[in-house]
């Protein structure tokens, strides 16, 4: 595994591009989130990386993380003015408890507030607004200092969240570090045991995210652990994490589906599902299934007259199916880590070797650097919710590679100084 000192060769003066990005996150796809964060804090960039915490639910991992690096550490709190007295008190336990010396509250512009919310209430009428100028604002002209910040977001804490990388770049040239990404909830519970970290006040009362009083409510068993925020209403993300592409957006809707489906130049309506569990096998149309469900009943399935669908993962050898690519109108190849390339493989033999002729999709972590290597390699849709990589799809922006080193039996591209005998078909 790379050491994190070797990540120093990708520390650029102002800014990550794309790949280092990419090869960035490769390096430390496995490292600890105390490396991660360790990394970013003392590292990364030239210009500093802020912390910023919302000394919610799960905050006091992150912060005794911080506390071991540096208990000097600028730590970056949202003062909304409209937080439960219950998160005032915790910020001033957490503070003696690890011996935080620098929490530094933002609060919103005392004008914005009298012009926009001279009643207190903007949150029921407009929440977004409410959100913008007692969130984005705030830490907005906070991080002019900093070259980027560090947030306690997990894969795991909605779907919208569900490929987070450890680092991401947004167009606004700075960098989010997101060293939990890839914690789960158990994960929380056994470092804030192991470290006796004490709880929010409300955690144990229901509250498994915790935001402003007037925008939280309790979650039941079985919920989204987030969907106690903004409850009722069309809104998941106050702003200030919706900048995947670079911009404080506006937050999508809660139930607006994303397309994400990228094909024949843009982003359209998927019309295919997977396999639903113990679904019957019986007039499949427009379905994927997983490949050892259709090795199993692939006599079965020979009847089958709607369009069916296959899904490789990484290990599936497609040499099992050689014979059958003609029986799947698509095939779905799954990429759940950038960094592994056995989707490549998968997709060339389909391709070159046995001929396959539908609907070749990528999906999975697909981030902007594969776009180019995965349309040689025959795919010709792929599935992107990276929001950079969307961006960047839907601007017609992915860089070009004019250098390649695994050349394709394709013929539709031959890499500068490649020698004949190395583009023939194995
Ligand atoms: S979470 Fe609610 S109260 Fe807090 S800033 Fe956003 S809308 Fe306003």
């Amino acid at each position: 595994m790379a050491n994190a000192n070797a990540a120093q060769a990708f520390v650029p003066k102002e800014r990550l591009s794309d790949l280092q990005l990419v090869a960035l996150n490769g390096m430390f796809d496995e490292r600890d989130a105390l490396s991660v964060l360790r990394f970013a804090l003392e590292e990364l960039t030239s210009h500093p990386i802020a912390m910023v915490s919302s000394f919610g639910a799960d905050s006091s991992v992150l912060l005794h993380m911080v506390a071991q690096i540096n208990p000097h550490q600028e730590v970056l709190f949202l003062e909304t003015g409209k937080h439960f007295p219950e998160t005032l008190e915790y910020v001033e336990t957490m503070k003696q408890r690890l011996g935080l010396t620098n929490v530094r509250f933002l609060e919103p512009d005392t004008s914005d507030l009298a012009r926009f919310d001279p009643k207190g209430d903007l949150w029921q009428t407009d929440p977004d607004s409410c959100c913008h100028i007692r969130k984005t604002e705030p830490l907005d002209a906070a991080l002019k200092a900093y070259g980027g910040w560090v947030t306690g977001r997990k894969r795991f804490q909605t779907n919208d969240r569900g490929v987070l990388p450890h680092f991401e770049l947004t167009s606004d040239e700075r960098i989010k570090v997101n060293p939990l990404a890839y914690w789960d909830f158990e994960d929380v519970k056994a470092y804030r045991a192991e470290h006796d970290l004490p709880p929010h006040p409300l955690f144990n009362v229901g509250y498994l995210s915790i935001g402003c009083a007037p925008c939280t409510s309790m979650v039941k068993e079985g919920e989204d652990p987030r969907s106690g925020r903004w409850r009722g209403r069309d809104k998941t993300e106050c702003g200030i994490h919706f900048d995947v592409s670079g911009k404080i957006a506006k937050p999508q809707a809660k139930g607006q589906s994303m397309k994400t489906l990228f094909k024949d130049g843009q982003f359209v309506e998927d019309q295919w599902r997977d396999l639903a569990e113990d679904e019957a096998l019986i007039d499949l149309d427009h379905v994927f299934m997983p490949f050892s469900l259709y090795i199993e009943h692939k006599d079965r399935l020979a009847g089958n007259n709607g369009a069916l669908g296959l899904i490789v993962q990484p290990g599936d050898d497609v040499h099992e199916i050689g014979d059958d690519v003609h029986r799947f109108a698509a095939i779905a190849v799954e990429f759940p880590k950038f960094a592994d390339g056995r989707g490549y493989s998968s997709a060339r033999l389909l391709r070159e070797r046995y001929g396959f002729e539908g609907e070749l999709r990528a999906r999975g972590d697909i981030l902007t650097d594969q776009v180019q290597f995965l349309r040689r390699c025959g795919f010709d849709s792929l599935v992107v919710v990276d929001g950079p990589t969307r961006n960047a799809l839907e601007n017609d922006a992915i860089a070009g590679v004019s250098v390649f080193m695994q050349p394709t039996g394709r013929d539709i591209e031959v890499p500068a100084g490649t020698r004949p005998f190395l583009r023939r078909v194995k």
